[in-house]
């Protein structure tokens, strides 16, 4: 059989944001993806439903493949037809064993490509705040690695040369190897004092970087038990963190928020907070059940009431299956609750002609007074599980009322991976009384040491009922003042960075 083909495809450092979108492309219509450890997360989201995932990096104290038989896989899967995407950690051609397995490959006459990706060495200094050049402080940069082996760092090493080389020094290798490299270097004639980092989980969430000099960044990043992976950089450009970092000083770096509501609506929220540079976990406790609806007599109303965005979505998903669009609301007025269904609304191509500023019903009827009801005939468009201020505000002005109920709010049950996930959380937020119940119900533990964020004084109470203490509430009840009341409340908390 032929058409076989190996793609050695970098993955980036870590942030799945990094990807190329070659790499994304070829993990789409790969027939069998090969990877390492260090691959970002959700990296292989994208691949086919039936692609044959095969991890073939380390485990913790075994090789779960050598290098031999990986590269007698490559080859025979490419043999056997098959699109092989062989993916790693940054680029594969810097440490990362890809040039041995391309002469492999060249070597059996089997096709391949090379897709670069972003190495960690300019990465996660770049996440960090350090250019590992610059026009006054360093024009060449070199890339180390030391020995596999903790006990031999030296072995390929020419710390005389490494000494002289007039540039930026970025090691990829263990910090278990730290003290005796810059002891080495520092022997062979590096300037003691010459400015280095460390930078741990470089463009993941958890990255953090700890400075020094060339004499003292091995014990401090002893003190401060950096891990794997981590880069080290060496030379001047590494104080420039000291200005030009940005990642780990946004506002929620190092939190982890949890997000319990429906997946659906949880992007919005995730996004948001993301940006402000929280890891974001996403545990949705609730999801969105349609029901059956009957709108037949949907051109009678001269008045249409919406009150959230799934409503709108759902609404105009079932208009669509009788054939129609939003012009069968042509002459009516049309209200929303707040403007996340105005927006939703506008996605459908109509303009709400009534919006209050805050979502809650309150807020609506209190917009509508000025609209004239009485004797018109109104749809109130909403969840089968809600309060009915509205329609009985509009039925005590003299407005006929049909309630349609559109969906239902049921739990979704957390796996596993969520409930660990759920357990390292620093805040876990609660956008609605039913995330605060379902989440409770599906077995999700809010941890002790995490912060309690609620939208608002209902959402709030029901928390308490259900034994949680609440310590933060939002003062404009929707997702923007939800995430400026954590993130104040995050900013009080930080200590003042030294
Ligand atoms: N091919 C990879 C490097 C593989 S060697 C690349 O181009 O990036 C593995 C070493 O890379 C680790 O020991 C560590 O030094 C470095 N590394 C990989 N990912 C990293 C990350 N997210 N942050 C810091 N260092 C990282």
């Amino acid at each position: 059989m032929g058409g076989g083909i190996v793609y050695l495809v970098g993955a980036g450092p870590g942030d799945p944001g990094l990807m190329t979108r070659r790499s994304l492309e070829l993990i789409a219509a790969a027939d069998a993806i090969l990877y390492d450890r260090l691959v970002p997360p959700g990296a292989l989201d994208g691949a086919r439903e039936g692609a044959e995932l095969r991890y073939v990096g380390k485990r913790p104290g075994n090789q779960a493949a050598t290098q031999d038989e990986i590269n007698d896989l490559l080859v025979k899967l490419a043999r056997a037809g098959k699109r092989v995407v062989r993916l790693k950690g940054g680029d594969p051609f810097v440490f990362g064993r890809g040039g041995e397995e391309a002469e492999a490959l060249a070597a059996a006459g089997v096709p391949f490509e090379v897709v670069p990706g972003l190495t960690a060495g300019v990465a996660a200094p770049a996440y960090a705040g350090i250019p590992v050049t610059h026009r006054d402080a360093a024009s060449a940069v070199a890339f180390v690695t030391g020995h596999e082996d903790p006990d031999k760092p030296e072995s390929a090493l020419d710390w005389e040369a490494l000494a002289r080389f007039p540039g930026t020094l970025v090691l990829y290798m263990g910090i278990r190897n730290l003290p005796l490299v810059t002891e080495r270097l520092a022997a062979a004639g590096r300037d003691p004092a010459e400015a280095a980092a460390v930078v741990e989980r470089g463009t993941e969430p958890k990255q953090r970087t700890v400075g020094g000099t060339l004499s003292d960044i091995a014990e401090r990043a002893g003190a401060a038990g950096v891990g794997p992976p981590a880069v080290t950089v060496i030379g001047p450009v590494a104080a420039l963190r000291e200005t030009v970092a940005w990642l780990e000083r946004r506002p929620l770096h190092g939190e982890v928020v949890a997000v319990t509501r429906a997946r659906a609506q949880a992007s919005g929220l995730a996004g948001r907070l993301r940006e402000l540079g929280a890891e974001v976990v996403e545990t949705p406790a609730i999801r969105i059940e349609a029901r059956p609806v009957d709108l037949a007599g949907i051109g009678d109303y001269t008045l249409l009431c919406l009150t959230s965005p799934n409503g709108v979505r759902l609404l105009f998903e079932a208009l669509g299956r009788l054939g129609l669009d939003a012009r069968a609301f042509a002459g009516s007025t049309i209200a929303a609750i707040g403007p996340g269904t105005a927006a939703e609304l506008a996605r459908h191509g109509i303009r709400a002609d009534v919006v209050p500023e805050r979502s809650v019903a309150e807020a609506l009827v209190e917009a509508l007074a000025s609209v004239p009801v009485e004797g018109r005939r109104v749809l109130v468009a909403r969840a089968s599980e809600a309060r009915d201020v509205l329609p009985d505000a509009l039925r005590a002005r003299g407005a006929e009322v049909d309630v349609v109920p559109l969906y239902d709010t049921v739990a979704e049950p957390l796996s596993d991976g969520q409930r660990e996930a759920l357990a390292g959380a620093t805040y876990v937020t609660f956008t609605s009384s039913s995330t605060v119940r379902f989440l409770l119900e599906s077995g999700g533990r809010v941890p002790d040491s995490a912060r309690v964020v609620s939208i608002g004084p209902i959402t709030s109470a029901t928390a308490r009922r259900h034994g949680l203490d609440v310590h933060v509430e939002a003062e404009r009840h929707d997702v923007d003042g939800l995430v400026d009341a954590l993130t104040a409340d995050a900013a009080a908390r930080r200590v003042p960075a030294a």
